[in-house]
């Protein structure tokens, strides 16, 4: 039995009227970690306790050490999730929700990473939040319900990070004979290194990420993601931190389900200017969820904004 579950995938009237197009929503957020990380965390935990790993070792103060935490707790297997100090007490209190040793280590997610890596043993298993074959392969597991469900889309638009999500996407997409249904890749403002690596056809780093989007919050893509680039349609769309929180707030509003400005960042996507999505009729969006965000806190950044 996977540790995630088959999500809804809903077709929303409200953003379909909207848009004067068919607007799908895969809805991750409803997994029970609160976002799509436990797919492919989950199919990397459940592989490496096979293998006779003791521990799961996270350095993610967001969804994916949240992920593994619940991934560990599931399977009996302790976890050890070391975060930086800008890490927020919501997030160290969700991680303890689920029975994780929490190390807080460092200013910054490198110091805390580094303290992770120097911490391991050959017997615990360091679980990468987005570069890492097997965890694309967990993710992708959504294409086949999508697949399973209903009529090809003729466009997939998703967030990005460090680009795990938008792997194992490209990957279900392949498998299920759906390989030419272009995907949009959506990011913040000062979290888009996605963007600009396509844009220099390399992976570039950011030298800081400045975005609120903080689940959006990789400096540097993986290889990988920006190579499917070359072999399957993707366009970038780069959207303000304002846009991707007002689109949390009124999916919040519209369909009852609170996403992280991380999320909203796809679901502004809809509203930008792009030539796929002009071209589209049928639109499907993975709703990627997050739980480090709160009404208060969306609201505040809301006011901020404005
Ligand atoms: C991790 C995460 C992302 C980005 O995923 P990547 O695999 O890093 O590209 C987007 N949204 C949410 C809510 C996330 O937790």
């Amino acid at each position: 039995m996977p540790l995630h579950i088959q999500t809804p995938y809903i077709r929303s009237q409200v953003a379909s009227r909207r848009l004067g197009k068919d607007v799908l929503f895969k809805l991750e957020a409803m997994q029970p970690s609160g976002s799509f990380k436990l797919r492919g965390v989950g199919a990397v935990c459940d592989a490496r306790r096979a293998a006779g790993s003791r521990r799961f070792v996270s350095s993610s103060g967001g969804n994916a050490g949240i992920a593994v935490a619940y991934a560990g707790r599931e399977l009996g297997v302790p976890v050890l999730v070391v975060v930086p100090e800008s890490t927020s007490a919501r997030a160290r209190d969700l991680i303890r929700l689920e029975g994780a040793e929490l190390i807080v280590h460092g200013a910054s997610w490198a110091e805390a990473n580094m303290f992770a890596q120097s911490v391991l043993s050959p017997h615990d298993a360091f679980v990468h939040p987005f570069d890492e074959p097997e965890l694309w392969q967990g993710h992708s597991t959504m294409i086949d319900e999508m697949a399973a469900a209903g009529p090809k889309p003729d466009a997939v638009v998703l967030a990005v990070g460090g680009g795990g999500l938008l792997c194992g996407v490209l990957e279900g997409l392949a498998r299920n004979g759906w390989g030419d249904v272009p995907v949009v890749a959506a990011e913040t403002q000062g979290a888009d290194c996605y963007a600009r690596s396509i844009a220099q056809g390399r992976p570039v780093e950011l030298p800081a990420i400045t975005s609120v989007a903080t689940s959006l919050g990789a400096k540097r893509p993986c290889d990988a993601a920006v190579e499917w680039a070359t072999r399957h349609t993707v366009e970038n769309i780069v959207v303000s931190d304002a846009a991707a929180v007002a689109a949390s707030l009124r999916f919040l509003d519209e369909h009852r389900i609170l996403v992280e400005p991380a999320c909203g960042a796809a679901l502004a996507a809809l509203d930008a200017a792009s030539t796929v999505l002009a071209a589209a009729s049928r639109i499907a969006v993975i709703v990627c969820g997050g739980v480090t965000a709160t009404v208060e806190y969306l609201q505040a950044l809301s006011s901020r904004e404005r």
